[in-house]
């Protein structure tokens, strides 16, 4: 893996990034981030093997279902999003909120 310290990503809102074996860390050295996340390295390797396993780019639409789905059930991007669960969400700082009832999603969807 290539870590990219100092990146410059105004978009994102994380800790790290990883686009293939690319890590990116955006404003920070690693070590910084490191103090905080000590094993942020070991998540984001997770993310490298899960593009090698989706082939390269099908990761991303992928990645975006998976958050979309998880912003739907419990309310963020990470909780119920199945990489982000593969690689460790404490690992990557991300906080473990419950899910909602999908009969309550139903519910407010149908306008009611
Ligand atoms: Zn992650």
């Amino acid at each position: 893996m290539i870590v990219a310290e100092s990146a410059r990503l105004p978009f994102l809102n994380a800790s790290a990034m990883t686009v293939g074996s690319v890590v990116l860390i955006p404003g920070r050295t690693l070590e910084e981030v490191e103090t905080i996340l000590p094993d942020l390295v070991g998540h984001e390797e997770e993310h490298a093997w899960q593009w090698a396993v989706c082939l390269g780019l099908p990761f991303i639409p992928l990645y975006f279902a998976a958050a979309g789905w998880s912003l739907l059930r419990c309310g963020d991007r990470a909780s119920a999003n199945l990489f982000e669960r593969q690689a460790g969400l404490r690992r990557g700082g991300y906080p473990e909120r419950p899910k909602r009832p999908l009969a309550t999603l139903l519910t407010r969807a149908g306008g009611k």
